[in-house]
């Protein structure tokens, strides 16, 4: 077992339904001309929440107003989380960020346009963003799994927590709506390391 600092404080970041735009996908949805507007910055220094959001269809429904976040990426990514699945009639796969090879599709619904993405939609694998020198001082690495828990009252063991390492990033733990609400979340929650369960990045 490795030798992991269980003493030092997480913070916990809920994640609503979101989600991010390529270039070209901003554009057929917003307009050519029309650049997102920040209106919030988010914890991870050079991301914000924007005043725009879409409408998802999804095969059984929709849900309207899901944010969109910035800066652009290159391919679009939509997260969200299991409630919101039934709602839209998919079932997506539990990913890191990035990863949406073989997802499922669902169509966009902008102001100026809608798009058909074929893949992209996925339930983001929780995880912490942390320095290398929170790293250092947690005793873990880049894309390890660990276990988080959380007290209060409904104390809960996250396991399948990916670290992710960034001279770039803020510490903070990152779930969504669903698995927040099954620990009973709120702003001041903290977590703490439980325990390593595994170094070669499976979730
Ligand atoms: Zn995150």
């Amino acid at each position: 077992m490795q030798t992991i600092n269980t003493s030092k404080a997480i913070p916990i970041e809920t994640s609503g339904r979101h989600l991010h735009l390529s270039t070209v996908d901003r554009e057929t949805l917003f307009g050519a001309d029309h650049a997102l507007t920040p209106i919030k910055d988010l914890s991870q220094p050079g991301q914000f929440a924007c005043a725009e959001t879409v409408t998802l269809v999804g095969p059984k429904g929709e849900i309207k107003e899901v944010r969109v976040l910035g800066p652009e990426r290159g391919r679009t990514q939509v997260e969200i989380a299991k409630t919101d699945q039934f709602k839209l009639g998919l079932t997506v796969p539990v990913r890191p960020s990035g990863q949406i090879e073989g997802s499922p599709g669902i169509t966009l619904q902008g102001p100026k346009g809608s798009v058909e993405l074929k893949e992209g939609v996925i339930m983001a694998a929780r995880h912490i963003h942390m320095t290398p020198e929170d790293a250092k001082a947690f005793g873990v690495q880049d894309r390890w799994v660990v276990r988080v828990k959380i007290d209060g009252d409904r104390e809960l063991i996250y396991g399948d927590v990916l670290v992710r390492v960034s001279p770039k990033y803020a510490l903070a733990m990152h779930v969504d709506t669903d698995e927040s609400n099954a620990a009973n979340l709120d702003r001041q929650t903290q977590g703490y390391l439980d325990s390593v369960q595994n170094t070669t990045g499976e979730i």
